[in-house]
């Protein structure tokens, strides 16, 4: 079956890699030169990504491959209370990172263009579909058959678009990162949560050495505004300054996930992105990424609908939404308040057993462990 996939992002290149290790004849398009370039991502995974089989047998140096940092702990910071979770954590570079998935799936047999971009389908008077794809080596315009097509795209997706994918309702977090440098402790990241912080998000603070960091916060609206805000007031401590000229700062959008989001139509599927396969708490989505990208592949060899057989992840993602509607509207006296049971040693231990990317268990367990969490969902009725 010849499978065309739109999108070298995480996303693509993994489900590029299983298709094309399942026997497919694969293709996958690039609109940018080079992979996993520009960042515009953290980079950050929890621990949760060492279970994918490809991850095994990482070299012990893993630094040399895409890892950039490991952490053991996450300071989390209310307007009133700080909380240290011990977790091991990763930070990896994306750039690297993108490139080694993309490396995967050529090894198992896809075949990578980059600099091309998909444009549009297209049908011709027979009713037979091709896709639209301009080689931007040579302004070329191909018309690339297929008997699948799969939209990996990112979060403004034009496959989504072509295919008549309902995205009109799809609401978007702007984020904004640069790197500075200062004193950390490179063990630990920080997030920083509150009204004066950002009333719909967190600003991070996370290390890729004792003198570099990431740091970031993300917002519907205004972000440059409290980005501008954090720095100034919330990374004081560690000493900061902008490294001049080469500071890059990075932006880019995040799709939230949406309940009546569909992943395909017809002869088409989304992925990562472009499907909105986001946690909403976090804003995270390589790992819920990789995880369609099983279910995707299994769909397609075994005739599955691959809308239905996302169930499980549905739901996960779908708590992670109400987590943040009331994230969302909580005031800094309730957060706090939350905070304070987030300290406890039994909360810390539920923490610690169930990564973010189990949420369903996670949740139920934290809810177990200290019913007084219940008492937050008030902010999703009001
Ligand atoms: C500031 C910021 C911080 C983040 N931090 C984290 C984090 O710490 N951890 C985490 O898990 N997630 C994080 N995310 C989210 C994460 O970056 C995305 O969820 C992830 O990149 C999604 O992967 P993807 O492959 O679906 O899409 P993308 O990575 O967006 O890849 C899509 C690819 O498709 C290509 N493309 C687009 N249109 C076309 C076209 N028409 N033709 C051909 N190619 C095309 C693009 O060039 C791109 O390479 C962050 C996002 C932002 C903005």
């Amino acid at each position: 079956m010849k499978i065309v996939v739109i999108g070298a992002g995480p996303a693509g290149s993994y489900v590029s890699y299983l298709l094309s290790k399942s026997g497919h004849d694969v293709e996958l398009y690039e609109e940018h030169n080079e992979i996993g370039v520009p960042i515009q991502c953290t980079g950050l995974l929890s621990s949760e990504f060492k279970k994918f089989e490809i991850f095994h047998d990482l070299p012990s140096n893993i630094s040399n491959v895409f890892i950039v940092n490991k952490f053991n702990e996450i300071v989390l910071n209310s307007p009133g209370v700080k909380v240290e979770l011990s977790q091991e954590e990763f930070l990896v570079n994306r750039a690297k990172f993108d490139s080694y998935l993309a490396n995967l799936a050529l090894e198992a047999g896809t075949k990578i263009f980059i600099s091309h971009h998909f444009i549009k389908k297209s049908v011709n008077d027979k009713k037979e579909e091709s896709l639209l794809i301009k080689d931007k080596n040579n302004n070329e315009i191909k018309k690339v058959g297929y008997d699948i097509v799969i939209g990996a795209d990112g979060p403004l997706s034009s496959v989504a678009k072509e295919f008549s994918f309902n995205t009109k309702h799809r609401k978007y977090y702007h984020g904004v990162q640069a790197v500075i440098k200062g004193n950390f402790n490179p063990n630990c990241y920080y997030t920083y949560f509150g009204n004066n912080v950002c009333p719909d998000f967190f600003g991070w603070v996370v290390p890729e050495s004792k003198t570099h960091a990431r740091v970031g916060i993300a917002s519907k609206n205004n972000v440059k505004k409290y980005f501008n805000n954090f720095i100034e007031k919330y990374c004081r401590d560690f000493n900061f300054e902008f490294e001049g000229e080469s500071i890059k700062f990075q932006s880019a959008i995040i799709p939230i996930y949406s309940s009546k989001q569909k992943f395909q139509k017809g002869k088409c599927y989304l992925i990562g992105d472009s499907a909105a396969q986001v946690k909403a708490t976090t804003l995270g989505g390589i790992i819920p990424s990789f995880k369609a990208a099983h279910i995707l592949v299994d769909s397609i060899n075994n005739n599955f609908c691959y809308n239905k057989q996302l169930r499980k992840l549905r739901r996960g993602l779908k708590v992670h939404l109400l987590a943040r509607n009331i994230f969302d509207k909580i005031n800094d006296n309730d957060l706090n308040k939350l905070f304070y049971l987030v300290k406890q040693d039994k909360v810390q231990k539920v923490l610690k057993k169930y990564s973010r990317d189990n949420p369903v268990p996670l949740f139920v367990n934290l809810i177990l462990k200290e019913p007084r969490f219940v008492l937050f969902a008030k902010y999703l009725f009001n």
